[in-house]
């Protein structure tokens, strides 16, 4: 299959690689139609670089159509539509019990001192193979794997990978009170993605970017857009003038 693999510091490629085969009776593969590229990946692209190996294959917001799956595998079979978290987790351990699946006690990298293991995301998490390629190996595929429903394009789906929960959290996280407003730094990805949850949540919302575009949808939405260029400049001229 194709992959998208990691050579070297800000070396990345389409490579030839074997294709994934079921490991283990919890696994799945999955064939995947549509896989993020996230700003996490640029942590590989650079910082992390001591912790990847030649080869390593990225990606871990992938979504696609179960192809095979391992006999003890229950929750989903072949045919089926499912999006991957970022995350392994087994479903049912005390952190699972708790939905800290990024924690999953199973898939802990504990030599490492991380949390649950992570696909396509270095030795820290595991060096397990991500999704931005063909095929898919999903450890624990019933831990592992959100079944959407057929119809709706991908588009419509992919997002509950990574980008959608990881701005819920950050929602949830503020507590923005009843009748509260919320101030989000950054319209990209996430940024858009917490300011259409708290929108939608009905909170008072103030966008801050300096992109043109990012900041006309967030208003457009209905957002409040604070513009950092047209301050910076608008009050710095102002300074200077005095
Ligand atoms: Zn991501
Ligand atoms: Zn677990």
């Amino acid at each position: 299959m194709k992959a998208v693999t990691w050579h070297g510091k800000r070396d990345v490629r389409v490579d030839t690689v074997p294709d994934p085969t079921i490991e283990q009776p919890t696994d799945a593969i999955v064939r995947i139609t549509s896989s993020g590229i996230c700003g996490s990946d640029l942590h590989l692209y650079e910082v992390l670089t001591p912790f990847m190996s030649e080869g390593d294959v990225l990606g871990h917001e992938p979504m696609g159509i179960v192809e095979e799956v391992g006999s003890e595998v229950s929750s989903v079979s072949p045919g089926d539509r499912v999006v991957m978290p970022f995350q392994i987790s087994c479903g049912h351990c005390f952190m699972c019990d708790q939905e800290l699946y990024t924690q999953c006690e199973t898939t802990q990298v504990r030599e490492q001192g991380m949390g649950a293991a992570l696909f396509g995301y270095t030795k820290l998490y595991g060096a397990v193979p991500g999704g931005q390629a063909e095929f898919l190996r999903v450890p624990l595929a019933d831990g592992t794997t959100i079944k959407v429903p057929e119809g709706p394009p991908d588009e419509r789906f992919v997002f509950l990978s990574d980008v959608l929960p990881t701005a819920w959290q950050a929602v949830e996280y503020a507590a923005v009170p009843d009748g509260g407003s919320v101030t989000i730094l950054g319209l990209g990805p996430i940024g858009e993605m917490a300011s259409r949850i708290a929108l939608h949540r009905g909170h008072r919302v103030i966008g801050v970017d300096l992109v043109p575009d990012r900041l006309s949808g967030a208003r457009e939405r209905g957002a409040e857009v604070l513009d950092l260029i047209w301050r910076s400049t608008s009050s710095g001229a102002a300074a200077r003038s005095r």
